[in-house]
């Protein structure tokens, strides 16, 4: 049975614009709200997704239901549920059919448990929402919750699907002919890309694109003394004094040449705070890229130690000093994950393989996970610590890692094979975009040019914030929320 979820203490308007340029976003947020929320006058909002924890959609709603509670409009979520795993085994199956994946075999059984179970979770949405309500559903799990309640209860409805694949695919195509029979209820869909707008939604679709939050733990400003702190007493540096703070409880690991992963500053300090440091932070996962970039990396090192560095002192120091950090979840987080376990150990035996002065090179960084909040700062003080930040994804819905670097003036190396990334990346503007994440000697020939560049990097850096200040933040997307709203009333 579905239930409606309390919305945690999450900031407030008032605390955003707080902070000095903040100010502008809030306000202009603000102001299109103005013009829409008489509209909306006696309506409640109600968010519809199928988890309350864990997932991007749980992670975002909270801020976006607190955010629209506080620009007056009464903003409610609810989460479905069911007992039974079929329903889950089916709505995975039907995400990875969208991301091209899995076998695209979607009959009649299928078709009833999906009703079954969504028709159940409409029985306590129906006690709950009033006539004129607006029902915002959050991806396909909860999809046929329209056809069943719109009539019923006069709703307006809006479907929010945060998952696609920029290629069509067999396999995509059976999930959205499985799903067609829904998308006749829903007044308008929105989707995170232009690319992921299936044709059968083509008459009724928005892009939102996804954005940040500028005060979470993971992305707000860091001070010196708290950036020092975090890297230390995580284990990723040595500190260079005493500290206040106790080490955390649980540490971040790094590879040794073993194969197994050890207190990552056991070998002494890395030199986050001193060295050029390249970064890439993901799920272990093998689109995100890392082992062509670790093999770039590399090649690229072996190049220089061997005596190919360049004749500048200055860039020839950089290329002598630089340091490459890889990072992702400790694989104890990852045990229900047995193709992350695979991508790790594939990743190790090429680390293994390595030289040993290549290896000491390049830290291969296992983040605990216990703490939400710790593996936040991690983030965040490794990316600030980083000269250029890499999303080297072969594919990638968005790449959130993108975004929380840009915004903090980091430069970017991705590719524009990545849908997300390359909406986000404005070649030799905000980073660079090579072609092919896999080409490994066009990796590093364009890693090795943008540390040439401080010039440039420093205006990358720059332009990547505002980039995000104007396009991904929260406030945008609330503001295409806005719109939306100003055009369905
Ligand atoms: N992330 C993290 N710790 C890790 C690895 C990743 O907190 O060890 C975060 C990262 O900062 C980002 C998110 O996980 O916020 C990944 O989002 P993205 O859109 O980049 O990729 P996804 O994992 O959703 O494919």
């Amino acid at each position: 049975m579905a239930f409606r979820v309390e919305i945690p203490d999450t900031p407030s308007l008032s605390d955003y614009a707080s902070v000095a340029h903040l100010v502008a976003p809030v306000r202009a947020l603000q102001e299109e709200a103005a013009a829409v929320v008489p509209k909306l006058e006696g309506r409640t909002i109600w968010m519809v997704n199928s988890t309350a924890q864990g997932g991007g959609v749980a992670e975002m709603l909270p801020t976006m239901v607190s955010l629209l509670r506080d620009l007056g409009i009464p903003t409610e979520w609810a989460v479905i549920e069911s007992d039974k795993a079929e329903f889950f085994a089916l709505t995975k199956q039907i995400h990875n059919l969208i991301h091209g994946e899995g076998t695209p075999e979607l009959g009649p059984e299928q078709r009833e448990l999906f009703d079954h179970v969504n028709a159940e979770n409409a029985s306590f949405l129906r006690s709950q929402l009033k006539p004129g309500d607006i029902l915002i559903v959050h991806d396909p799990q909860p999809m046929p919750l329209a056809s069943v309640l719109k009539d019923e209860l006069d709703l307006r409805t809006i479907w929010r699907c945060h998952i696609g694949l920029d290629q069509a695919s067999p396999a995509g195509n059976a999930a959205w002919k499985f799903l067609m029979p829904y998308a006749a209820a829903y007044e308008c869909a929105i989707f995170s890309a232009p690319e992921y707008i299936p044709g059968m939604l083509s008459d009724r679709a928005h892009v939102i694109f996804p954005g940040i939050n500028p005060i979470t733990e993971k992305n707000r400003e860091l001070g010196l003394h708290k950036t020092v702190g975090v890297l230390a007493n995580s284990g990723l540096a040595v500190a260079p004094g005493p500290l206040v703070t106790p080490p955390y409880a649980q540490r971040a690991q790094r590879l040794g040449g073993d194969g197994a992963f050890h207190p990552a500053n056991v070998n002494g300090d890395f030199g986050l705070f001193t060295r050029p440091i390249v970064t890439q932070v993901s799920r272990w996962d093998r689109l995100k890229g890392f082992e062509p970039l670790l093999r770039a990396f590399a090649a690229f090192k072996t190049r220089i130690l061997d005596g190919g560095g360049s004749s500048d002192p200055l860039h020839g120091a950089r290329q002598q000093l630089v340091r490459m950090v890889l990072a992702g979840p400790d694989p104890s987080s990852i045990q229900d994950d047995p193709e992350g376990q695979d991508v790790l150990t594939e990743l190790k035996n090429v680390y293994c393989a390595l030289e040993p002065s290549i290896q000491e090179c390049i830290a291969f960084v296992a983040l605990p996970m216990e703490s939400a909040q710790e593996n936040a700062l991690m983030v965040n003080a490794l990316q600030r610590a980083s000269t250029i930040v890499v999303q080297n994804s072969l594919r990638e819905g968005f790449g959130l890692t993108v975004t929380e670097a840009m915004w903090k003036r980091i430069p970017i190396l991705t590719n524009d094979q990545a849908c997300g990334p390359r909406h986000q990346v404005r070649d030799t503007i905000d980073g660079r975009l090579v072609h092919d994440p896999t080409d490994t000697e066009s990796l590093a020939a364009t890693l090795d040019a943008m540390l040439a560049d401080a010039d440039e990097r420093n205006r990358w850096g720059r332009n990547a914030q505002r980039h995000v200040h104007e396009r991904f933040l929260i406030f945008s997307q609330l503001r295409e929320w806005m719109r939306i709203f100003a055009q369905m009333f």
